[in-house]
């Protein structure tokens, strides 16, 4: 585990929480997105795991507080500028 990944608030929790559109957590697709900001709200690493999706290209799976569909209709520009936007978001 790598440092960042230790100060997660995700840490020590149940990652099927952040994986929306299965059972036994599974969030209605409307309630996606804000279920993914408040499942990330205060996380002191969001730009560490925003970089970390991109770099892993990350799918079905919260990351930064963004909801990634393991399948998105059209490109997929719109998660990674806000994947990216989070990763940035330090530097401001
Ligand atoms: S931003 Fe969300 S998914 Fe990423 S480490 Fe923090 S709590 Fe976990």
């Amino acid at each position: 585990m790598l440092r960042w990944q230790e100060e997660a608030k995700c840490a020590g929790d149940d990652p099927g929480r952040y994986v929306l559109d299965e059972e036994p957590h599974r969030v209605p697709p409307a309630q996606r997105g804000p279920q993914a900001r408040a499942l990330c709200d205060g996380c002191p690493v969001r730009a560490f795991c925003a970089a970390d999706a991109l770099d892993h290209d990350d799918i079905g799976v919260v990351r930064a507080g963004v909801w990634i569909p393991a399948v998105i209709p059209g490109p997929r520009g719109a998660v990674q500028r806000a994947l990216l936007a989070e990763a940035h978001r330090r530097w401001r």
